[in-house]
């Protein structure tokens, strides 16, 4: 079973979900989507196209470095077609752990 939940109530399997940038950075990035795609159960992130001219003056490598880890940690997305709440991963760990694991770098 794949880690990544791609199916949308509504709209059934879809090829990319949304997540706001607000989730991972409250001012800089409100109201900026990012397209996640899971390939072989891996997480991508791109900048959604109406966003791009945003990014000319920011970092972009940096902010979908970020946009990533949150995708691969969140459990909330939002479906591209009709905008509802979708679950994303389905084999969350406490987060407590995946920190102390993150600041040891193992
Ligand atoms: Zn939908």
């Amino acid at each position: 079973m794949s880690k990544y939940n791609m199916t949308c109530d509504n709209c059934g399997k879809v090829e990319h979900v949304l997540i706001d940038g607000y989730c991972f950075d409250d001012r800089l990035l409100e109201d900026v989507e990012f397209e996640v795609r899971v390939v072989n159960d891996k997480v991508k992130v791109v900048v959604e196209e109406s966003a791009k001219p945003y990014f000319e003056t920011l970092n972009e490598k940096l902010w979908l470095k970020r946009a990533k880890e949150f995708a691969e940690e969140t459990d909330i997305v939002e479906c591209p077609y009709c905008h509802n709440q979708m679950l994303f991963a389905t084999e969350l760990k406490p987060r407590s752990i995946r920190k102390i694991v993150k600041t040891l770098k193992i």
